[in-house]
């Protein structure tokens, strides 16, 4: 500790101790006792006191007095000296006691504040571990999300691949199928082919008989007239052919109007003759049998040898079931149709042939039809008949 000097009073209380302690108090006694200063200042505040002093230190006091002042000083200071050592000790202990405590705190704030920074950090680390988590637990149900969806995808596509497979299946199976009836249809249509090259010779044969036929239904002109009139035909009904063929097909179309027009026509041509009468009764028997049947009469009054006449009066008896009225009508048809007529001959021929096979009676069946062969050998219709109804039959 620095002084700023040793003063008079520091001397004073030096020489108090020293006389307390029954000691001289000479200048190197106070130095000793004050620790410190120059002698030379010592000794001038040492003068200064004495020179203060009524009479002198010794002057005043009685020796006894001063001694037992002196000696109660002593054990005074002695006691306080010790007070304040003890003091001092007990502070001291107290002291580092406090300070050991405050070292344990100050170690424990330490520890703590380490303690709290790595919580803080393990916290902040955990954070982050957290953040992160949270971001892949994201992207792990995005993911989960889009493979569900992919997953719904794929199955949809492998259900359609399924269906597309049996679609294939099926198809596979149609071609194999369609294959296999396509080679049949191939094999078929080569048969068909060398059947159709066939009937094309066949029907270049044919057709030469049907022209054949045809010409043989028109009458030449210097024929004897079909409607047994014994007038050559071009000056008798020839001169009504286009009218009575129109009227014909109209009554076939169902036009009766027009079909009974064209009868009209014909009657202002040739008048009521018994061909033109015997034509209305065809038109009128589509749908008035009952004028038919008097315009038959009628036709039969005018011409009783009336060939067609007697023909139709045939067909509605066999259709009747008067097989034998029918077979007459035909015999009095063919007995009246001139020779050269040989379309209807044939035609006439072939009916009677059908009614006596109706009646049971095969062989003039037989001989009916062949008559009407011979009249006219293409007749396809009775070819057949004699085939089917005949020859067949004796086979069979
Ligand atoms: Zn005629």
């Amino acid at each position: 500790m620095s002084r700023a000097g040793v003063t008079i009073l520091d001397v004073e209380q030096a020489i108090f101790k020293l006389q307390g302690r029954g000691k001289n108090p000479s200048v190197d006694a106070i130095r000793e006792a004050l620790g410190t200063g120059s002698k030379s200042t010592i000794a001038q505040h040492l003068r200064d006191w004495k020179a203060q002093q009524p009479g002198g230190p010794q002057g005043k006091l009685p020796q006894d007095l001063l001694g037992l002042v002196s000696g109660l000083w002593e054990r005074l200071s002695l006691k306080a000296e010790q007070r304040i050592q003890e003091i001092e000790e007990t502070s001291s202990q107290r002291e580092l006691a406090l300070k050991q405590t405050l070292a344990e705190l100050q170690q424990n704030h330490l520890r703590l504040q380490k303690q709290l920074h790595q919580s803080e950090e393990a916290e902040a680390t955990l954070t982050v571990v957290k953040e992160t988590l949270e971001i892949n637990l994201r992207t792990q149900q995005q993911e989960h999300v889009r493979l569900i969806e992919r997953d719904l995808v794929t199955q949809q596509q492998l259900e359609s691949q399924k269906t597309e497979n049996a679609r294939l299946h099926q198809l596979a199976n149609n071609i194999q199928a369609n294959l296999e009836h396509y080679q049949q249809a191939v094999q078929q249509l080569q048969t068909e082919q060398h059947l159709a090259i066939e009937k094309q010779h066949a029907r270049e044969d044919t057709d030469e008989l049907d022209r054949e036929c045809l010409k043989k239904m028109i009458p030449d002109s210097y024929d004897p007239c079909p409607c047994a009139s014994e007038k050559k035909y071009k000056f008798c009904c020839k001169k009504v052919f286009s009218e009575i063929m129109e009227a014909m097909i109209a009554a076939e179309e169902g036009d009766y109007t027009s079909a009974l027009k064209w009868i009209d026509k014909a009657k202002s041509v040739v008048g009521e003759t018994a061909e033109v009468i015997c034509r209305e009764s065809i038109v009128y028997s589509y749908f008035d049998g009952k004028k038919s049947n008097d315009l038959l009469a009628q036709c039969l009054s005018i011409n009783p040898n009336h060939p067609r006449a007697h023909y139709l009066i045939g067909l509605m008896l066999k259709q009747s079931g008067d097989i034998e009225g029918a077979v007459t009508a035909y015999q009095a048809a063919i007995r009246h149709y001139p020779p050269t007529d040989v379309f209807h001959l044939n035609e006439a021929y072939n009916n009677l042939g059908s009614a006596f096979y109706t009646g049971g009676n095969i062989e003039e069946a037989k001989s009916a039809w062949e008559k009407a062969l011979l009249y006219l050998p293409s007749d396809k219709t009775t070819r057949r008949n004699l085939a089917e109804f005949i020859h067949n039959r004796k086979i069979g």
